[in-house]
């Protein structure tokens, strides 16, 4: 065992198995290392192996004091081995089937590199919190959305006893929470569909993000991939029930300005990335492409996909279009020929892109999204506007911020028609209303370098407060 890492700090890092959780996690790791910490990072091994075939072999193994390891999910293999799991089904197995394992790695590591000092893991992987308790080191939590969706998750309880909850009917949706002074005006509808609208499988997820939510208050310190300048009062409501939290966002603008370039080859997409799309953005003028993306998780009907491509065709404008093999339901990705053939002077489209580099390219105008929080907050970096069309879990509040607190998205109705489509895309890219959400975006990207850039930056000074604590024993 080489003796200078030996007296490193070991911090393991362990995410949700879903990329919208790796990605800010496995920043998270590289910022640590680059802070001087050694770095185990867990992943499930049906999802390393995917790394492993998106990236190559090599570029997650070069690296010793950046190691990877992993733990079964508990699940069956899925027949789609280039797909999101059941979410349901994942959380469910990873509850009931995860800890002995991760005991297991944990105690491996410490014996195979320097005793595991800390433990940082997701806010949902709150089984690892026994972990730490029994080995008597921190536990770190990482809230992967936005501050605000945490205040949902709490008040769901709340809602249940003033018979809010479940809605009886659509209207309700509409009705103004009122209880809740640092969200003012937000609505039934504008909380994680979990939360709002329950079915049989949604009624698991509730009892387990709230058992979670729960579990959390025993960390040494809960971080959020989010900002003061966004979420300070939120982020301060929590002193009361919760250890303390600290905004750590956005992480990749903070992956940017400390981490070393040697860990620039450890990446996290489950798909393989077609950057070609770069040079194509290369070839048009700036602010002419409307980027559009609906992540990793969201799983649309045929009928909606078509609507979204005749909007897209009926607005005229060129845009860069991501559709993952799994987008659509059943194995019906296939869209319209004469909607291809219509656009192909204009559109792009590949399975799967560097959407940070995309959302920075000079030729984007907008960004019609899903309005996940990791999509959100690269938009949000980038200075470009949102056309929101959120579909379920935290998107709801995200777009809610987004549309009406912060003005830099306009939401676009569940029930998605193409003309709807073809309005807010030419209005967004140009209208009048679009110039305003523009110079929104543009102003809020000040604040969020100004948040992640100098040493008295907000992001920057909560991190230098949450690494002290990774030294702390236990209480
Ligand atoms: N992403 C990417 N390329 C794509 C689609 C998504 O790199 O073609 C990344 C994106 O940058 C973000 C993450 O995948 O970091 C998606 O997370 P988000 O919270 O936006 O949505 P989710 O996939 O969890 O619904």
């Amino acid at each position: 065992m080489d003796l200078i890492q030996e007296n490193k700090p070991h911090v393991v890092c362990i995410p949700v198995p879903l990329q919208g959780h790796i990605n800010p996690m496995l920043k998270l790791a590289k910022i640590l290392h680059s802070k001087g910490f050694l770095i185990t990072f867990i992943n499930t091994e049906f999802n390393h192996q995917r790394l492993l075939k998106s990236q190559g072999v090599d570029a997650l193994d070069g690296i010793p004091s950046f190691r990877f390891e992993t733990i079964p999910d508990g699940l069956p293999p899925p027949e789609n081995t280039n797909a999101t799991q059941d979410i349901p089904s994942l959380a469910m197995s990873l509850v009931e089937t995860s800890l002995g394992p991760f005991k297991s790695v944990v105690a491996k590591v410490s014996g195979l590199c320097a005793p595991v000092t800390c433990i940082v893991a997701d806010v949902l992987m709150g089984f690892t919190i026994e972990a730490a308790e029994e080995l008597g080191i921190p536990e770190i939590l990482l809230w992967t959305s936005c501050a605000g969706s945490l205040v949902c998750y709490n008040l769901y309880q709340d809602l249940l006893e003033k018979k809010l909850m479940p809605p009886k009917d659509q209207s309700y949706l509409d009705t103004v929470v009122d209880c809740i002074p640092t969200m003012p005006g937000i609505r039934l509808k504008d909380f994680p569909p979990f939360i709002g609208i329950i079915n049989s499988s949604d009624d698991y997820m509730i009892q387990f993000l709230c058992a979670q939510v729960e579990r959390a208050k025993r960390a040494s310190a809960i971080i959020f991939n989010t900002f003061d300048e966004l979420e300070r009062d939120i982020l301060d409501s929590f002193a009361s029930k919760y250890p303390p939290c600290y905004g750590v966002g956005p992480l990749h603008l903070l992956e940017k300005n400390i981490v070393e370039k040697s860990l620039a080859s450890i990446k996290s997409n489950l798909w393989k990335e077609e950057s070609e799309c770069l040079k194509w953005l290369d070839s048009q003028p700036p602010l002419s492409v409307i980027y559009v993306n609906f992540g990793s998780i969201v799983v649309m009907t045929p009928e909606k996909i078509i609507e979204f491509c005749w909007g897209l065709a009926k607005s005229k404008c060129s845009f860069l279009w991501i559709i993952r093999p799994n987008l659509v339901v059943g194995d019906s990705a296939m869209l319209p020929p004469e909607f291809v053939t219509e656009t192909s002077d204009r559109g792009m489209m590949v399975g799967w892109c560097p959407q940070e580099e995309v959302l920075n390219h000079p030729s984007i105008g907008g960004f019609l999204t899903h309005s996940g929080w990791n999509s959100t907050l690269e938009s949000i970096s980038s200075g470009v506007p949102m056309i929101c069309w959120p579909f379920f879990a935290d998107q709801q509040t995200n777009c809610w911020w987004s549309c009406n607190k912060w003005g830099v998205g306009m939401e676009i109705d569940h029930d998605v028609k193409r003309d709807e489509v073809s309005k807010l895309v030419i209005e967004l890219m140009e209208g009048e209303k679009g110039e305003v959400i523009r110079k929104n975006a543009s102003e809020l990207k000040n604040k969020v370098e100004e948040a992640c850039t100098s040493h008295l930056g907000s992001s920057m000074a909560n991190l230098e407060k949450v690494i002290q604590l990774m030294h702390k024993p236990s209480k």
